[in-house]
């Protein structure tokens, strides 16, 4: 075991404080990771403060890490000592489900395992990257390539797979409209992938004051949800939108937006259920879905894709000790577009 210096919320409604945590000593397939940096994900948030349900305390969120292996087990053939990696969501999964098997461990249906608010396999509690290290198997490690700073790419490792996998398995690409819905961490990456793939972008955000961004990021087009002109404008336009956005929708009004046979895909999750009239799909045959996170193979796919185009995520680089203010900075959407924690200052 080593002791590791993190920052942790001791209980729902406590602030995060320093604290030491016991990382497992080095097994056969584990990687041990130097985290240099570790964003901070809404859905930290979420968790944290017990907001999707009972969690597990003291904990260590954090879920966009990026690092440099600084130890192998003797059995690990994929990575070495100094090799640039990340982790995401999982650390681990069933590894034999259908889904497992097709590289869908985020959907494993015999028990993956979160980064952090989760019990491993051995029967300990998983705590996430607001940490000086991490112990992790290497088949849920992915290498972060030599063209991504480590600080731009963490965010990737959930914002940047989050909106990824959607737009890939919806075919966001030449000649397709794509709207972006909610211009915060995911939807900024949002943006910028689907303007790689090569789709014609429009966010659609609750004001114009992120506008000036949005275009510089990739979006053709930029529009006010708070507008009602808006709906008038749009309706029937889009092969796709993709939903960002974790507070209450009026859903039936986002699907008026959709051409025949659009979709309309969440990857946002408010706490409360939403309401939909059932009309809002069956005309125009359209599809109401989610998706959540990625693969660890696609997630690899992503990283190389964003290296490959130049993709980081926007960030504003922060110091451990102010990760209680930058909480509620993003729950008041004031961020452009992610916090990341520099965490040699834990
Ligand atoms: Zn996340
Ligand atoms: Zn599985």
């Amino acid at each position: 075991m080593t002791t590791v210096a993190a920052y942790a919320a001791p209980s729902a409604k406590a602030p995060l404080e320093r604290t030491t945590i016991e990382r497992r000593a080095v097994r056969e397939f584990d990687v041990l990771i130097d985290i240099e940096f570790a964003g901070i994900c809404h859905s930290d948030i979420h968790q944290a403060r017990e907001g999707w349900g009972e969690a597990i305390f003291p904990m260590v969120p954090g879920h966009e890490i990026a690092g440099v292996v600084s130890e192998v087990g003797p059995g690990v053939t994929r990575f070495a000592v100094g090799d640039r990696v990340g982790v995401g969501c999982l650390v681990d999964s069933c590894r034999e489900c259908d889904n497992c098997k097709a590289g869908l461990e985020q959907y494993c249906t015999g028990g993956s395992v979160g980064t952090y608010n989760a019990i491993g396999k051995d029967g300990e509690p998983t705590y996430g990257g607001y940490a000086q290290k991490i112990v992790v198997d290497e088949n849920y490690v992915v290498r972060i390539p030599d063209g991504l700073a480590l600080d731009v790419a963490a965010p990737l490792l959930c914002a940047g797979i989050t909106t990824y996998s959607p737009l890939k398995h919806w075919n966001a690409g030449p000649g397709k409209k794509v709207a972006i819905l909610g211009m915060g961490g995911l939807g900024h990456m949002g943006v910028k992938i689907a303007n790689a793939l090569g789709a014609e972008v429009t966010v659609l955000s609750q004001s114009l004051r992120k506008k000036d961004d949005g275009l510089k990021l990739g979006a053709a087009h930029y529009y006010a949800t708070s507008d009602e002109n808006t709906f008038k404008e749009l309706a029937g336009t889009f092969d796709l939108i993709l939903s960002t956005v974790s507070a209450p929708l009026n859903l039936d009004a986002y699907l008026s937006l959709l051409k025949t046979d659009g979709a309309f895909v969440n990857v946002g999750a408010p706490e409360e259920p939403v309401a939909l009239n059932l009309f809002s799909v069956i005309g125009g045959r359209k599809t109401l879905a989610g998706s959540g996170i990625g693969g660890i193979q696609e997630t690899q796919e992503m990283l190389d894709f964003c290296a490959e185009h130049g993709l980081g995520a926007e960030i504003e680089l922060i110091a451990a000790q102010e990760i209680n203010d930058a909480y509620e900075r993003v729950l008041a959407s004031d961020v452009r577009y992610r916090f990341v924690i520099d965490t040699s200052t834990i």
